[in-house]
C-alpha cells in the first residue's frame, strides 16, 4: 500500500503526530499515519509554485492528453482503487466499483475535454482604435482540501478543473480517509510534471490550517462543513484568496398527492440511504402531501427495513457503516433527541445494531414538524424524516426554510406543478422525480450556506480560472 505524501517529486512520510486510519466496517486500526510538518507543508507549496511557471504555459491540448492517462491509468486499476476506499470507508465494494470508480474516470475525461472548448468572449473594438479581448487564465496554486465521504471522488472533482484549467494544486484528503489519494499520488506523479500535484496528509486544525493560510496559497478549495467553511473564509480574507466552497445539505423532498408511489419508495430507498447517508445530496428531509403520507410513511419503512448493510458477504450490501464511531454517536443523538420531542414516532430502524463496526440502522421518523431540529440540522447519516404539508406554498416555504441550499426533488405527475415548483425552490439543483443524479457536463453546487463553488462542469472550469481583459491600441 502506497501511504506516502507526495511533495515535489519525492515521496516522504509526514514527521508528525500519527493518526488512526481505522476499517469502518470493524473498528479495526488498517495503520497509522503520521502527518505532515510545517516545512514539509512550505516544501509543497513550494513545489506547486515553481511547477506553476511551466504547467500555466502549457496548451490545453498538452494538459488534456495527460488528465485523459491519468483517466485511464484509474480505470485500469479500478478494482484496487475501489478496494481500497472500501477498505477505508466501509463503502460496499460493488458501490465503490460500480458507482465511484466510472464516475471518477469520467470526470477526467470530462474536464480534458471541456478545457479544449473554453471559449473567451470574441474580441472586439469598445474603444476607437484598441482591440479588446478576454482571457481566461490560471489563477496558480490551489489548496484543495477534501472531506471523507467520497475521498477519491471528492479529490477528482478538484483536481481535474484545476488542471485543466492550468493550474497547480496541494490537495489534503480528510485525516480519516487518505488512503485512496495517497494511491492517486503514484499515478499523478508517473503521468504529470514533478509539483504540479502534491498530496499532503494531516488534520484540518493544524495541516489545514496552515495550508489555507499559507502566503504562498492562491486559492483554497473546500468541501466539508459550514463551520469549516467559515474559517476559510475568514483565513482567506487575511490575503483575499479565491474561495470555492462546498459545504453541507438538508435535501427536500417535496412528494405531492399524484406522485407514482412505488417510484418514490425505490427512490428514496435508494437515494436517503446510499452512501449511510453521509451524502450532502441525501434525500433526508421528506414533506408528504396529507393525502400521501400515510401510506408513503408505511412503505417506505418496509422498504428501508430491507436494506442489507452487515452481511459477511459484501457483496449482497447495499449501505456501509458510518465513517467512525463519533459520527454513529452523533446520528444516534440525533434521532434520541428527535425521541425526546414526544410528537416524533421512529418508524423504520432507531439503533445501532451492535458489533465492532460503526453501523447504524436505515431509519425513518415520521410526524416531524418544520421546527425540529432532525428537519432544520444536517445529520449526516441514514436517517430520513417525513413531515406533512397541506399545500404547495406551505411546502415550498418549508422547503427554502433552510441555510442549506444544495439539493432538492420534487415528486408529482403534473409536468406544470413540477415545474412551477422547481422555479420557486432556492437550491443549486432541484431533480424532478428522482434524486441523487450526477452527470460531469452538469454543475453541483449549493446556495446560501451550502456555498458558491462549482464542482463539475464548464462553470468548474470558470471557477478556477480568471476572467482577464487585454487591450491592445492600434496606433
Ligand atoms: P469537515 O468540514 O470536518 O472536514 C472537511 C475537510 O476540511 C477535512 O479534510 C478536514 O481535515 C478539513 N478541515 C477541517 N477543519 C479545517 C480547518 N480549520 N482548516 C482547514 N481545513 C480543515 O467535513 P467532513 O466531516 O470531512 O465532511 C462532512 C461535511 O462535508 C458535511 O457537512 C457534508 O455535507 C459536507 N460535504 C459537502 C459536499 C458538497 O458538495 N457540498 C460534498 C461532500 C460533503
Amino acid at each position: 500500500m502506497q501511504t506516502k505524501m507526495l511533495i515535489g517529486g519525492s515521496f516522504e512520510a509526514g514527521t508528525e503526530t500519527e493518526e488512526p486510519i481505522l476499517n469502518p466496517r470493524t473498528g479495526a486500526l488498517i495503520l497509522a499515519m503520521p502527518e505532515a510538518s510545517a516545512a514539509q507543508i512550505d516544501r509543497a507549496v513550494a513545489a506547486a509554485r515553481r511547477a506553476f511557471l511551466t504547467w500555466s504555459r502549457t496548451t490545453p491540448a498538452e494538459r488534456a492528453r495527460l488528465l485523459l492517462q491519468v483517466a485511464d491509468r484509474i480505470e485500469a486499476e479500478g478494482d484496487a482503487f475501489a478496494a481500497l476506499e472500501a477498505l477505508n470507508c466501509g463503502k460496499p465494494i460493488n458501490a465503490a466499483r460500480g458507482d465511484e470508480i466510472p464516475a471518477i474516470v469520467d470526470c477526467f475525461r470530462y474536464f480534458a475535454g471541456a478545457v479544449r472548448n473554453m471559449h473567451g468572449a470574441v474580441a472586439g473594438e469598445y474603444l476607437p482604435g484598441h482591440t479588446s479581448m478576454i482571457r481566461r487564465d490560471p489563477i496558480g496554486v490551489v489548496a484543495s482540501i477534501a472531506p471523507w465521504n467520497y475521498p477519491l471522488m471528492m479529490a477528482a472533482w478538484k483536481l481535474a478543473p484545476a488542471l485543466a484549467g492550468g493550474n497547480c494544486v496541494v490537495l489534503k484528503p480528510s485525516e480519516q480517509t487518505p488512503l485512496t489519494a495517497l494511491k492517486l499520488a503514484q499515478v499523478l506523479a508517473e503521468v504529470l510534471p514533478e509539483g504540479v500535484v502534491n498530496i499532503i496528509v494531516g488534520q484540518g486544525g493544524s495541516v489545514g490550517n496552515a495550508l489555507i493560510t499559507h502566503p504562498g496559497v492562491d486559492m483554497i478549495s473546500i468541501t466539508g462543513d459550514i463551520s469549516t467553511g467559515k474559517k476559510v473564509l475568514q483565513a482567506a480574507s487575511r490575503t483575499v484568496k479565491r474561495t470555492h466552497l462546498e459545504l453541507g445539505g438538508k435535501a427536500p423532498v417535496i412528494v405531492f398527492d399524484d406522485a407514482d408511489l412505488a417510484a418514490v419508495v425505490e427512490g428514496m430507498r435508494a437515494f436517503s440511504f446510499y452512501n449511510a447517508g453521509q451524502d450532502c445530496t441525501a434525500a433526508c428531509r421528506i414533506y408528504a402531501a396529507p393525502g400521501i403520507y400515510d401510506t408513503l410513511v408505511a412503505d417506505l419503512s418496509a422498504a428501508a427495513a430491507t436494506i442489507t448493510y452487515d452481511a459477511a458477504d459484501d457483496g449482497a450490501n447495499e449501505m456501509p457503516p458510518l465513517i467512525s464511531l463519533r459520527q454513529r454517536d452523533r446520528v444516534a443523538s440525533f434521532v434520541q433527541r428527535a425521541v425526546d420531542t414526544g410528537h416524533i414516532e421512529v418508524t423504520a430502524g432507531g439503533a445501532a445494531p451492535g458489533g465492532a463496526g460503526f453501523y447504524y440502522q436505515p431509519t425513518v421518523v415520521a410526524g416531524a414538524l418544520q421546527t425540529d431540529e432532525i428537519v432544520q440540522r444536517e445529520v449526516f447519516g441514514p436517517v430520513v424524516s417525513v413531515t406533512r404539508f397541506t399545500d404547495a406554498d406551505q411546502a415550498v416555504a418549508w422547503a427554502n426554510d433552510s441555510q442549506y441550499g444544495l439539493a432538492s426533488s420534487v415528486w408529482t405527475r403534473d409536468v406544470g406543478r413540477a415545474m412551477d415548483v422547481a422555479s420557486r425552490l432556492q437550491y443549486g439543483c432541484t431533480w424532478v422525480n428522482t434524486h441523487f443524479m450526477l452527470v460531469n457536463e452538469m454543475p453541483h453546487g449549493g446556495l446560501k450556506q451550502s456555498g458558491y463553488g462549482k464542482d463539475l462542469s464548464s462553470y468548474a472550469l470558470e471557477d478556477y480560472t480568471a476572467v482577464r481583459h487585454v487591450m491592445i491600441a492600434h496606433g
